[in-house]
């Protein structure tokens, strides 16, 4: 079968660990920790980095740095994994649902203000599959607004906005290094920002609010959300091979655009003149003129052993945030229902992308 998102491990991942391990620095504490930190920030161009245990600590972090809780209400795309709203319901804040752009995929900045109240205090957008939300329109409404805007940027990871990298648009950005994003620490994640006091909260709440020094002293609630030095050896490797990994990516996707570009009723991963996508998760749109609905060319997909997944579900119609009287927000119901991920890992090779634009071509009669 090939894999959807696949991480790819090398020598140095091996060669670094190997170091944790015969010095004994496996735990929270190590070098590992502080050069990740230190040349993840560099990647980013933001002044401060602060790893931590998973994306979702990540940005449960960053909405409780900017006393986000009970009460507030924090806007996210209704198109997008579950987490982005799930650590606005875990501070008691509610996420408030917004349509998305229909050529990017993205939260549509035209669609924010009619969802704008005075109980607003932030916006999360989402670079989804890689694309960069268009983060001049969404921080010109912030700042008309007096909102803080916290990029969920994992999917992002190597995409450019303007020519400038993704996370560091904002107040503050938010990575996860899962296993099936563009670098991978197994589980890991990461706080991006150019605040000094707010870099220092983000570790001071991810070590259990403890004051440094020798007594357990906690002047407030905190969280175990450390990353751990095995974890951060393997993001320091991964980090040396990443503009390769976003080279490959691009190049993956130039292949995929060639072969698909001629395909009656497929329309491919876009790109907006004004970025450069990473294309996290090269994705297709199956229109009414294909041949074949959206579910019959997964399952054609499927039975060539070519993975293949659907667009995130909707979150306003997930079981915890869906309404009574449920919303409509039908750009992102339309991209979900003809949306599918096809193969997108480092290790795809370019044999595999013609296998499986072959079975997608050759669904059309
Ligand atoms: C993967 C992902 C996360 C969650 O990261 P974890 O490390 O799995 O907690 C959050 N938001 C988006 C958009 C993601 O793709």
């Amino acid at each position: 079968m090939i894999p959807v998102s696949e991480p790819v491990m090398g020598e140095k991942e091996l060669e670094y660990i190997t170091e944790c391990i015969r010095t004994n620095w496996v735990s929270s504490a190590g070098k590992f920790v502080d050069r990740f930190a230190e040349e993840f920030a560099g990647f980013c161009e933001a002044k401060y980095a602060v790893p931590v245990v998973n994306g979702t600590a990540a940005l449960h972090l960053a909405l409780m740095i900017l006393g986000i809780g009970r009460g507030d209400e924090v806007i996210v795309p209704t198109l997008t994994f579950i987490t982005t709203a799930n650590v606005v319901t875990y501070t008691g804040a509610t996420p408030i649902f917004v349509d998305s752009e229909p050529y990017t995929w993205n939260i549509e900045p035209a669609k924010i203000e009619e969802k704008i109240t005075d109980r607003t205090k932030a916006i999360i957008p989402v670079h989804l599959y890689g694309h960069p939300a268009d983060m001049n329109a969404i921080n010109t409404i912030a700042e008309y607004h007096n909102l803080f805007v916290i990029e969920d940027a994992t999917e992002g990871l190597g995409s450019l906005y303007k020519g400038k990298r993704v996370g560091t648009l904002s107040d503050i950005g938010c990575f996860s290094f899962n296993g099936n994003k563009l670098i991978t620490t197994g589980s890991g994640g990461m706080i991006v920002t150019n605040n000094e006091s707010w870099a220092e909260e983000a570790k001071f709440l991810s070590t259990q609010a403890r004051v440094p020094g020798g007594e357990y002293f906690h002047p407030k609630i905190g969280y175990n959300y450390r990353l751990t030095n095995i974890q951060a050896a393997l993001g320091v490797a991964q980090l040396e091979k990443i503009d390769e990994y976003i080279k490959i990516k691009r190049r993956n996707a130039a292949l995929y655009h060639k072969l698909l570009n001629s395909v009656k009723g497929i329309t491919l991963t876009p790109e907006a003149d004004w970025a450069e996508n990473v294309f996290w998760i090269y994705s297709i749109l199956v229109e009414d003129e294909y041949d074949m609905s959206k579910d019959e060319l997964m399952a054609k997909l499927t039975e060539n052993d070519i993975g293949n997944r659907p667009l995130f579900y909707p979150l306003h119609l997930q079981p915890p945030y869906i309404k009574n009287k449920p919303e409509k927000l039908e750009v992102a119901e339309s991209l979900y229902r003809k949306g599918i991920n096809l193969p997108s890992s480092v290790s795809l090779k370019e044999s595999d992308i013609e296998k499986i634009t072959q079975v997608i071509r050759c669904s059309v009669s």
